[in-house]
């Protein structure tokens, strides 16, 4: 039995909670540990990724609910607008999942990535802000933090998998996929 009862402990379960992902015994008032304790109950390994998944995307986009950080006009970014090249949907230019109403899926590697444009305006979160995920192994953290352009449902299946090797043949197939998708649509 694991008991979190003051900010103290509470620190400390975060820093050790990779050891604590087996524990089923956790007793706390702390309502932001309710999703972890939920995460950990969980039995069947798909199920849990993806709650962990969807978990970590809810908390990114309660981060930046209300707030428009890329400051988008006319599908320009500030980037963009300062660049004035006729590009447009910013960092999603490059993907297929682009839209003039933003992304098609839900990629928690995209939602976390900010450039310096963002950096210097608003407050942002970071990967290690989100204390679920130290609930996946070291390499499926690895994975997540690299899998840009891809759909959820491909993402969940990367961190299923959990191969390193089996995760960078497939996301070389879906970038060059994405490459040939693109230049045949304009
Ligand atoms: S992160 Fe920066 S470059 Fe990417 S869309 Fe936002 S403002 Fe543009
Ligand atoms: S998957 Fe990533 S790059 Fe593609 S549209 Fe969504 S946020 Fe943009």
């Amino acid at each position: 039995m694991i008991k979190i009862e003051n900010k103290k402990a509470l620190d400390k379960f975060y820093h050790r909670l990779f050891f604590y992902k087996h524990c089923k015994n956790i007793e706390t008032n702390y309502k932001e540990l309710k999703p972890i304790i939920k995460a950990i109950n969980i039995k069947k390994r798909k199920e849990k990724i993806t709650y962990i998944y969807d978990e970590a995307c809810k908390q990114i986009d309660n981060h930046y609910k209300n707030k428009d950080i890329c400051g988008f006009k006319n599908n320009k970014c500030y980037v963009q607008q300062k660049l004035n090249n006729g590009n447009i949907n910013g960092c999603c230019r490059m993907c297929i999942y682009q839209s003039t109403k933003g992304c098609m899926t839900k990629n928690l590697t995209c939602k976390l990535f900010t450039c310096s444009e963002v950096e210097k305006r608003c407050k942002i979160i970071k990967f290690d802000d989100l204390k679920i995920l130290k609930l996946l192994s070291f390499r499926n953290r690895l994975i997540l933090k690299h899998d840009y352009f891809s759909k959820r449902e491909d993402v969940i299946n990367d961190l299923y998998y959990g191969s390193i090797i089996l995760w960078t043949l497939r996301i070389i197939i879906r970038l060059i996929n994405n490459f040939y998708t693109l230049k045949y649509k304009k």
